[in-house]
């Protein structure tokens, strides 16, 4: 095999498509090329996986760097560049053209908590917890009927909530509460 058929190869696989999404990607910390379900699920990135495979987080070989105020204050700078605004505003509209219900369910709870036609919960509805911080509205349902029914938990557990597939609610709210929904 010469040099540029198994580079033709190798770029073949790293390319390979499964439903719409590369099958295999390459970890950033490891640098290794791995099948997708080697990444853990991650709503925020295009492709639903994390950058940076199980192995490497589980092992800690991947430390999730935590912002300073020095980098806090470079970041806010680098938000402020319109092509910064530029890309993220594609982003935002990514997301919205791919689950356009999850996107209204969002929409329609900030115009209501906006008007003040829905109030949030003083603290965290999940189970054991009693934070008051950054608190946000849980959709266990984006069905029009259920966008203002909502659970109320710390952005922690939100998206902790959404990266293992359930919720736990606190005593006395019913559990329903805690379904994480099929994006649509
Ligand atoms: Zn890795
Ligand atoms: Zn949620
Ligand atoms: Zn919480």
């Amino acid at each position: 095999m010469t040099v540029l058929e198994a580079y033709t190869e190798t770029a073949q696989q790293a390319f390979s498509f499964e439903g719409g999404h590369a099958a295999v990607k390459r970890c950033q910390t490891c640098k290794a090329t791995r099948t997708l379900a080697e990444f853990a699920p991650h709503n925020a990135s295009r492709d639903g996986r994390r950058a940076h495979c199980k192995e490497c987080c589980l092992t800690e070989r991947y430390r999730p760097y935590i912002e300073g105020p020095e980098q806090r204050a470079r970041r806010a700078r680098r938000e402020c560049r319109p092509e910064w605004r530029r890309g993220h505003r594609r982003a935002v509209e990514r997301y919205a053209a791919r689950y356009p219900m999850a996107t209204n369910a969002t929409k329609a709870l900030r115009r209501a908590l906006q008007s003040g036609r829905l109030a949030k919960a003083d603290h965290c509805q999940v189970e054991g917890c009693a934070s008051r911080h950054a608190i946000e509205g849980h959709h266990w349902s984006y069905a029009p009927e259920n966008w203002l029914d909502v659970l109320w938990c710390c952005a922690a557990h939100h998206r902790q909530g959404h990266a293992q597939g359930f919720i736990v609610p606190a005593a006395g709210i019913s559990a329903h509460y805690g379904t994480i929904p099929e994006r649509s």
